[in-house]
């Protein structure tokens, strides 16, 4: 994609192209800001407040909650691509991290930021780093609204989708590496996002990984607390190549 375009239509190509993989049907709202290169994070101003260019309210044409799917669990430790494999590794399925994303990077501001009130977002972390649960890469919007739906669905207002991490500027993953520069996570560049469930039942995740297949992450790990789950998307340190 060529870097000179403005980023709210870069994005906003990503969910076009993303909006083109499934069954259009009832739009789901995700609301989603957009941030400038090197400004501030915004405050939760109502949309009416922004001006087009620095809000981008996405309808993605989410799938039906039961959508056929292939796997009724994923075991433990198990892992399984998009395609049903296996054996695939995250690289294979999800393609390898191009970098890691800093906060005050071209590519930070194409992040996007989701204030879903359906899905629990920890924010556990210290200001300014509280906020990354809910920033993300545009291509996870879509996948991550279909899973909200399919947990709804799945245990009827029992159980809420709850989002533990996502990108990660204070490298808090591949914590066997102590070197810094050799860190290895997608959570870098805002591709994966770790999940569970509210209440905490660890008998659900089991199910929760499968239903993220199901939505369709590209990768999908158990990791005996919380599902991983990648999506393959072209890295934003590519979309702003040669800039900061
Ligand atoms: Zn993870």
């Amino acid at each position: 994609m060529d870097a000179r375009i403005p980023v709210w239509m870069a994005v906003s190509l990503g969910l076009m192209s993303l909006s083109a993989c499934v069954a259009p049907s009832e739009p789901s709202t995700v609301l989603v800001y957009i941030h400038a290169q090197n400004t501030d994070p915004p405050t939760d101003t109502p949309a009416r407040h922004l001006t087009p260019d620095a809000l981008v309210t996405p309808t993605p044409a989410v799938a039906p909650v039961s959508p056929a799917c292939a796997i009724e669990t994923l075991a433990p430790g198990a892992h399984i691509s998009s395609s049903g494999s296996y054996t695939q590794t995250e690289d294979q399925a999800a393609g390898p991290m191009i970098c890691r994303i800093a906060r005050d990077s071209c590519a930070f501001g194409l992040l996007v930021r989701t204030l879903d009130t359906a899905i629990f977002f920890q924010e556990e972390e210290a200001a300014p780093h509280d906020d990354e649960d809910r920033r993300m890469h545009p291509a996870m919007l879509m996948p991550l609204s279909r899973l909200r739906d399919l947990v709804a669905a799945e245990w009827k207002g029992e159980a809420r989708l709850v989002v533990s991490d996502a990108y990660d500027a204070l490298l808090e993953h591949d914590l066997n590496q102590a070197d810094p520069a050799r860190k290895y996570s997608l959570h870098f560049e805002g591709r994966s996002i770790d999940l569970l469930l509210s209440p905490y039942e660890p008998v659900r995740i089991d199910r929760l990984c499968a239903l993220a297949h199901c939505a369709g992450f590209d990768w999908v790990h158990h990791e005996h607390t919380h599902c991983h789950a990648s999506v393959k998307a072209m890295s934003l340190c590519e979309v702003c190549s040669g800039q900061r």
